[in-house]
């Protein structure tokens, strides 16, 4: 990816600012909401790759990471984070694999869990990443912007599942400090951004509904009566919900016959990488802290200063170079 100086201004105004005034730290309930009924889903067992796994990484092949080879380490740290050979496992999420299937055996029974973002009403990967590459957008889903990440992980270390994956060996640390900052690009489920907002559902949606059918595992839908439609299912089936006051709210109700305490435990039993605590406090809180917020934006205005002039200096020499050979 080349970077324009044009483009470059804005990053760095992209940067200080959000340096200097923090991300947006309301909550914000977005226009639609997904109910995923952990009672109707069977992993998609017969099928190589559970469908909605498939129709993920099918639909957002073309946006998934080429990494610039070799890759190198940076400071202070001796390794990265390089997904690239193993594009083809399904079995976590990864930059390639942004939705997989996950299965316990509670009281002699199956349970399968497809897991993606949950795209959190006050989602602290927005609010706390520190170059502003993350956006709450108004259908309720949080994105990131592949442009602007720098690959710091900020957002995963502060999100309670752990969901955004970095891949190194891509993005703008590569042009502006490959050596000091971020180290490739993290990647998670957008809610197929540009999917809902042409008002059409998710890839994994439709996907799963050719198999589970139209009361099948997903419902996607305006918040509103997706709550009231998981709230109706708790009352009159019986069922337990995740996913309606962890973190603050999300945007993803799971519904299951068995308690989340339960499917917490036993995920916890298994030693999985992703979790599903069943206590989310959302308690990043971005509490504005003026002498915090200039010390801070000092630093970076200095930082984004000096690659500026370095960037600049560089690109003058090559003019230079390239009026001679002229
Ligand atoms: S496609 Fe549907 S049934 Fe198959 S694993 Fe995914 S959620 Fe479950
Ligand atoms: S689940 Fe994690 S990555 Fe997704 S919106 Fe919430 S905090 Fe962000
Ligand atoms: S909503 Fe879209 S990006 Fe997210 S897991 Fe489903 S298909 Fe993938």
């Amino acid at each position: 990816m080349k970077i324009s100086r044009r483009n470059f201004f804005i990053l760095a105004s992209t940067i200080s600012a959000s340096f200097l005034f923090g991300n947006k730290v309301e909550a914000v309930e977005g226009k639609y909401a997904t109910l995923v009924d952990l009672t109707k889903c069977d992993g998609c067992k017969g099928e190589s790759v559970p469908l909605c796994v498939k129709a993920c990484r099918d639909y957002n092949a073309n946006r998934f990471p080429n990494p610039e080879k070799p890759i190198l380490p940076y400071w202070p740290r001796k390794t990265y984070e390089d997904w690239s050979d193993k594009r083809d496992k399904i079995d976590t999420l990864t930059p390639y694999n942004w939705i997989f299937v996950q299965k316990v055996n509670i009281q002699g029974k199956e349970i399968f869990i497809p897991r993606r973002c949950m795209h959190c009403d006050n989602p602290p990967c927005v609010r706390e990443c520190p170059f502003g590459a993350l956006t709450k957008q108004p259908e309720g889903n949080s994105v990131i912007n592949d442009k602007i990440c720098f690959g710091g992980a900020k957002c995963r270390d502060v999100c309670p599942w752990h969901i955004p994956q970095r891949q190194a060996g891509v993005g703008i640390y590569l042009q502006i400090l490959p050596k000091y900052a971020g180290g490739g690009v993290m990647y998670k489920c957008d809610l197929c951004k540009d999917k809902i907002r042409k008002g059409e559902e998710p890839a994994c949606v439709t996907a799963c509904r050719s198999r589970s059918g139209k009361e099948g595992v997903f419902t996607f839908g305006i918040r509103d009566e997706i709550y009231a439609l998981a709230y109706k299912k708790v009352r009159e089936e019986g069922l337990f919900i995740y996913g309606d006051k962890q973190n603050g709210g999300t945007s993803t109700l799971y519904l299951s016959a068995v308690s989340f305490e339960l499917i917490s435990k036993a995920l916890q039993d298994k030693k999985e990488r992703f979790l599903m605590p069943v206590h989310v406090e959302n308690k990043i809180i971005s509490k504005f802290n003026p002498i915090g917020k200039i010390v801070l934006a000092s630093g970076a205005i200095s930082m984004i200063g000096a690659t500026l002039a370095a960037f600049l200096s560089k690109k003058e020499k090559k003019e230079a170079c390239e009026d001679e050979k002229d």
